[in-house]
């Protein structure tokens, strides 16, 4: 690094991604700069989606009653008229919180936050509009781009952040709609129709592919819109929606087949834009493809060597949770600091109700390069917590190579799932086997215990082939 410049490491953005690599790179004794918007520290993450989604979930879950009808009836409910107002007060709280806590941690980390939208001069200098009219410029030895994404907006429809909105526009309603229209049953989309499903609203989701979900387990996919349509969900699959028409009382949804859907709000989760467009990414000589991502190496470098990118600006997997590692790496290699390479085991949380997670593989995967598996299942109902929380329809399911006795993946649908696949993640990720599982104590009673219960009934099998081949 060289005392020339303003800074040793500029991060834009202060997503998941730029916060870590900001932190990292101070830590490591880098002079460090963060451009951000004042209204958006912390970025998507905090203001706009993980969080005030998953906040939403849990107010939904609670005021509704739903997790507890099991035990207390189908009328169970802990507040009969649910607000917008109730659900928005939860999310306020948790986001100005987290606001808080990542401004402290900069502070607390010597980070310099820059308020405002950054854009490339040259490689290393950047023009910062601070949006009141005023700009100043500042330079870098390196750059580490964590600018996110945006919702994409099909031009032909018309959003009005009321009726027609994306999932930004969520937080902005004035109350729960009666119905509604969720176009794009990808992740997001499927988990706020879940989430007002929940709430009672009469959702619809049309989808252009035949399937939802397809890189989970089927099964567990299955179970899931078993669990939406029992809320009233209608799922389209296979149809492309070709015009969205707003009237005094609503919205009309016509689908290429013919079919009218009438709403009172369309939610559009039609995949997110990479937020590059305003960085003028060829004054460094960089530039972004048609959806706004820019290619990276393994070290997070992009193919100007003192510029980085992490986060949802590269694409895949998009998610905080992965854009953290890949903000620490980024500093790392940066700073000229010894790295491991990204883990290639990286679990993925849904967070529809019921949620959903898994590590490794899938049935479908491992039959298609033919790789042997056996499969062990636990169900919740099975479990004595299980019957204490009043989850009957929870399921865990290991996939064990019966040659090795290794995980080959977990897969779990239903109460705790985004944090139980955690301790397969830790057997699979140290080597470890079946055996482990079969010979682990459990605390009793708790979800956990669904890995011994899996795991014997997937020795059992193995053991059952075996018996009959010896
Ligand atoms: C509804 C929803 C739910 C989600 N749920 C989950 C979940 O449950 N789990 C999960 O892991 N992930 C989830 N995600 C994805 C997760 O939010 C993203 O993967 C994560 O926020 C990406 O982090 P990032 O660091 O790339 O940047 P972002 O969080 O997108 O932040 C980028 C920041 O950069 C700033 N910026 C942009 N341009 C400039 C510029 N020129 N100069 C300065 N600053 C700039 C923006 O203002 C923004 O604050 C969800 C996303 C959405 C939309």
């Amino acid at each position: 690094m060289t005392d020339m410049s303003d800074f040793d490491v500029l991060v834009l953005g202060s997503g998941p991604g730029g916060q870590r690599a900001a932190i990292a790179a101070a830590k490591l004794g880098a002079r460090v700069g963060l451009v951000e918007r004042r209204t958006m520290m912390g970025g998507v993450c905090i203001n706009t989606g993980t969080i005030p989604s998953k906040t939403l979930r849990e107010a939904v879950l609670y005021l509704t009653g739903m997790s507890q009808r099991e035990l207390y009836g189908q009328s169970y409910r802990v507040k009969d008229e649910i607000t917008i107002g109730d659900l928005t007060a939860r999310t306020s709280h948790v986001v100005g919180r987290e606001v808080d806590v990542i401004r402290a941690q900069l502070t607390r980390n010597g980070i310099t936050v820059l308020p405002g939208m950054g854009k490339f001069i040259d490689r290393h200098t950047l023009q910062i509009s601070d949006g009141t009219g005023h700009a100043r410029s500042v330079t870098a030895d390196k750059v580490v781009i964590a600018t996110g994404t945006s919702p994409a907006r099909p031009p032909t429809v018309d959003f009005d952040d009321q009726t027609i909105i994306d999932s930004d526009g969520i937080l902005g309603l004035e109350r729960i709609p009666r119905s509604m229209v969720v176009v794009g049953a990808g992740v997001i989309g499927i988990e706020y129709a879940s989430m007002f499903a929940g709430l009672g609203t009469k959702v619809t989701v049309i989808e252009q592919r035949m399937r939802m979900l397809e890189f989970c387990d089927t099964e567990v996919v299955e179970a899931l819109k078993y669990h939406l349509r029992d809320l009233a969900v209608t799922f389209r699959f296979g149809e492309t929606v070709t015009a969205v028409e707003r009237y005094a009382k609503g919205t009309v949804t016509i689908l290429e087949s013919g079919k009218k859907i009438p709403a009172e709000t369309v939610l559009y989760s039609a995949g997110r834009q990479g937020m590059t467009d305003h960085l003028d990414l060829p004054a460094a000589g960089l530039s972004a493809d048609k959806r706004g991502r820019i290619t990276v190496d393994d070290t997070f470098r992009t193919e100007v060597d003192n510029i980085y990118a992490v986060g949802d600006v590269i694409g895949f997997p998009a998610l905080a949770a992965t854009s953290m590692e890949q903000g620490r790496l980024a500093a790392h290699h940066a700073c000229g600091e010894p790295a491991h390479p990204m883990h290639e085991l990286q679990p993925i949380g849904i967070y529809t109700i019921p949620e959903i997670s898994y590590i490794g593989r899938t049935e479908d995967e491992l039959t298609e390069e033919r790789i042997p598996f056996e499969v062990g299942v636990s169900r919740y109902r099975e479990l004595a917590r299980g019957q204490i929380i009043g989850d009957s329809y929870g399921v865990l399911k290991l996939l064990v190579s019966p040659d090795t006795r290794s995980l080959l993946g977990v897969h779990v649908f239903g109460t705790g799932a985004t944090e139980l696949v955690h301790i397969g993640q830790a057997v699979m990720g140290l080597g470890g086997t079946v055996d482990y599982l079969v010979d682990t104590v459990f605390n009793y009673p708790t979800l956990a215990e669904s890995y011994k219960v899996a795991a014997l009934d997937a020795t059992n099998k193995i053991r059952q082939v075996n018996q009959l081949t010896d």
